[in-house]
């Protein structure tokens, strides 16, 4: 196995091997193209950190932007070190990193151990109602502001790690100056003196927070600065902190990094060309930064392209260059030519997905069985382009899966039941009593709930200490009758609660819990989709066991400061908060069908075949962008995610809100045309037997069989098809609006575009 273990520095080429081998004590900063293996470079380091420099695996710290990736990048090096000390590597996102050293160090800085960490809808109830306080104020200013905006404001004064008295100083000097506009919060288009009373909601949202013992995602990253900063028994352990996707880090998580790189010993890589987050706050100034607090910094450069044909990489780097402000930097590859990528226009958004369902359709089978669904990507700029595409694949019988689509805990039965198990474990979380009291029906009215919950604010003790101490008769001026209704949910977070202490695994919590408040019945008699949601249930019983086995498996983490444990509950609760955009595990059976994802959860990514629809103006860049470069970028990071076959797809007309629009192509691409009218071609042309080749070359495949390709496409021809390779039999009647006008007019596929 010793041959084995150096196995990892092999088939790095020598700029790779700098940087893996690049002195542990040098900040580093490995600055590349994408598909140039700065994440593999980044993995092989902690390989190298291991192996060659005798670092314990505990001793390092591996930042991923989604979980999704650190899964990856625990599969890469668990096949060099083995799971064992793969598994000891503190290896995550900035949040997961935080929540973990929070809850073991919580005391030392103020927090209980058991806080739960609020999301995003949680955060703007608490805000809708904090602004219910304001109401008039707002009215006479004449403004209405919503739960969402405000939000969106305290978290990017989060992002910057501005507290809420920092933002209240910020917005009373600026209410005294014309805005400029450049101010991070001259966007929001706020009117001085509602800037006033968000800054008062921030503070008063930060209360009901603490009051809650719960955490929102942002305070995660500025409560773990602090601990980090204040407290160097939470960090000594760290030796080397490696960041992959640096160029998308936001203020507070430099602040995050810095504090973690206690030893000084850190190493990033990022691509400023794929900078995307700007929108939340990232920096990519974080990279001089960086140069300026590590004084001795060091880049390396890698400028070998490892995943694209040279005709996709080509495309892509002239759609990027178009950015004039940017940094040139070069980009080449070792593979072929390859078939160039195809740009080509639709007269509607139906057509469009029927050509990209037919496509699959006809690539699969040309190329023999070495491609299958699970090699095709479908990248949207936005989600709710996917409804479109997958009843397309749905009709060419191609099976999808949408990632980060609508979160799987963020769905309702996923919500009541974690409201329960939160509350079991945290008796002071107002959010969950709320959703839970009432579900299923109790008979408990808003009012009742209201005047629980000013009781509770009165007395400043957790909500279930009240309702229980109601429940047992203990308080005798409330009604006998809600006495009686509140006794079933008290029972159950009692069950809950003592079950959790004693160590209960999390998936017979939820079993034992779907009993007590006869879940099932309550589903069958409130949504029509029961079963679907019904089956949410039970995967969510399986991610519970999951993570018990991974708690099996490194229980060390779990021992808590002050002796306390966590227990398996708090950890599957955190586990269930912490999946983020991006992250849902792929099923068994999952790899065999096409993925449908944005381009932001597309990063870090590849797939064999991408294709990019709907790159128009008013998509690409979106409408309502800020930064028209960042836009750009984003469709940059789309194209190079493919390996073998891009495809760039437009509708001349579109439906947007329930009008028929005519759509013009994306000026990121028709500026790129104009110069070089060869880089794309307009309609698939590859089906020879040297294309084959070439696209299973890059993707390390051996070629297909050339009789197995004859049979298929025999069998594919089967279908009566259209010049688009779309089903004849399917002929839809379709509207379109005449280019140049908006006149709408309409025809069936066939006759639009006769066989
Ligand atoms: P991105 O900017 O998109 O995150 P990246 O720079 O992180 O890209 P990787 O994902 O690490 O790039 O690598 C891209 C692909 O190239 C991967 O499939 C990887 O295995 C492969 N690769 C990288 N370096 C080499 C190499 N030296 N030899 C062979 N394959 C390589
Ligand atoms: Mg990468």
């Amino acid at each position: 196995p010793l041959a084995l273990m150096a196995s990892y520095l092999d088939t790095l080429n020598s700029a790779q091997l700098k940087a893996v081998k690049h002195s542990p004590q040098i900040p580093l900063q490995i600055l590349a193209g994408p598909g140039s293996g700065k994440t593999k470079v980044l993995t092989s380091r902690i390989a190298h950190l291991i192996l060659h420099h005798a670092l314990p695996p505990s001793a390092i710290c591996a930042v991923t932007f989604t979980n999704k990736a650190a899964n990856e990048m625990k599969e890469r090096l668990t096949k060099v070190i083995g799971k064992e000390q793969t598994a000891q590597v503190r290896m995550g996102t900035f949040h997961a990193l935080c929540a973990l050293f929070l809850r073991k160090y919580s005391r030392t800085i103020g927090l209980e151990g058991n806080f739960t960490v609020c999301d995003a809808e949680e955060s703007k109830k608490i805000i809708a109602s904090l602004l219910k306080t304001h109401k008039d104020d707002l009215a006479a200013k004449n403004m209405t502001v919503k739960e969402s905006n405000v939000l969106a404001i305290i978290s990017k004064a989060k992002a910057k790690g501005l507290s809420a008295n920092d933002f209240a100083r910020k917005m009373r000097s600026q209410s005294h100056r014309p805005k400029d506009s450049s101010d991070i919060f001259a966007s929001t288009s706020l009117v001085s003196g509602v800037d006033l009373i968000v800054a008062e909601i921030y503070k008063v949202y930060e209360k009901t927070l603490r009051k809650n013992n719960s955490l929102d995602f942002d305070d995660l990253l500025l409560f773990g600065v602090k601990l980090f900063t204040e407290n160097q028994d939470a960090v000594k352990w760290c030796k080397h902190v490696l960041v992959d996707e640096f160029q998308d880090t936001n203020t507070t998580q430099y602040d995050l990094m810095r504090a973690i790189a206690f030893a000084r010993c850190v190493t990033v890589v990022g691509d400023p060309d794929q900078s995307i987050y700007g929108w939340r706050s990232a920096e990519v100034g974080n990279l001089a930064r960086m140069q300026k607090d590590f004084a001795s910094t060091e880049q390396i450069f890698l400028e070998q392209n490892y995943r694209s044909t040279a005709s996709i990489l080509k495309a892509s780097l002239a759609v990027v260059a178009q950015d004039k402000t940017r940094i040139q930097k070069s980009l080449h590859t070792s593979h072929p030519k390859g078939p160039s990528p195809v740009l080509q226009s639709f007269l509607s958004e139906h057509i469009e997905a029927s050509f990209l369902a037919a496509e699959i359709k006809r690539v699969v089978a040309h190329m023999g069985g070495t491609l299958n669904w699970g090699d095709f990507v479908i990248l949207l700029r936005f989600n709710a382009l996917s409804r479109t595409i997958e009843s397309a694949l749905q009709k060419e019988g191609i099976p999808s899966r949408v990632l980060g689509g609508h979160k799987f805990f963020e769905r309702l039965e996923i919500k009541d039941l974690l409201a329960y198990l939160q509350l079991a474990d945290n008796p002071q979380f107002v959010p969950a009593f709320i959703r839970a009291v009432n579900t299923p029906a109790r008979g408990i009215g808003e009012k009742t709930v209201a005047e629980l919950l000013s009781r509770v604010a009165q007395s400043n003790r957790p909500v279930m200490e009240l309702v229980e101490k109601i429940h047992d008769g203990a308080t005798p001026d409330i009604k006998p009758a809600v006495k009686r209704k509140l006794g079933s949910f008290v029972t159950a977070i009692r069950t809950l609660r003592s079950l959790a202490s004693a160590n209960a695994s999390p998936s017979d919590l939820i079993r034992r819990l779907v009993d007590l408040i006869r879940y099932e019945d309550h589903l069958k008699k409130t949504q029509a989709d029961w079963d679907t949601r019904w089956e949410n249930v039970q995967e969510l019983i399986t991610f519970a066991s999951d993570v018990q086995s991974d708690l099996d498996q490194n229980i060390s983490d779990s021992e808590g400061e002050g002796g306390s444990r966590d227990t398996p509950l708090r950890l599957f609760l955190q586990a269930s908060m912490l999946s983020s955009e991006g992250d849902q595990q792929t099923k068994e059976g999952e790899s065999e069908k096409v993925t449908i994802s944005t381009c932001h959860s597309a990063k870090g990514l590849e797939w064999p075949v991408v294709m990019v629809p709907a790159v128009e103006q008013g998509i690409f860049p979106f409408y309502r962008t800020e930064d028209v470069e960042e836009e750009r970028r984003l469709l940059y990071v789309a194209c190079t995610r493919a390996q073998s076959l891009l495809y760039l797809t437009h509708a001349t007309s579109r439906k947007v809100a329930g009008d028929i629009k005519t759509k013009e192509l994306s000026a990121f691409i028709s500026s790129v045309t104009k110069e070089d009218p060869s880089l794309f071609m307009d309609r698939p042309s590859f089906c020879s037997p040297s294309d084959r080749k070439v696209i299973c070359q890059v993707l390390n495949r051996p070629p297909p069989d050339e009789e197995e390709v004859k049979n298929r496409i025999v069998e594919y021809n089967k279908t009566p098809r259209n010049q688009f390779g779309m089903k004849i039999r399917d002929d839809p009647r379709i509207e379109i609006a005449a280019p140049g006008t908006n006149f709408v007019s309409s025809g069936t596929l066939n006759t639009l575009y006769p066989p």
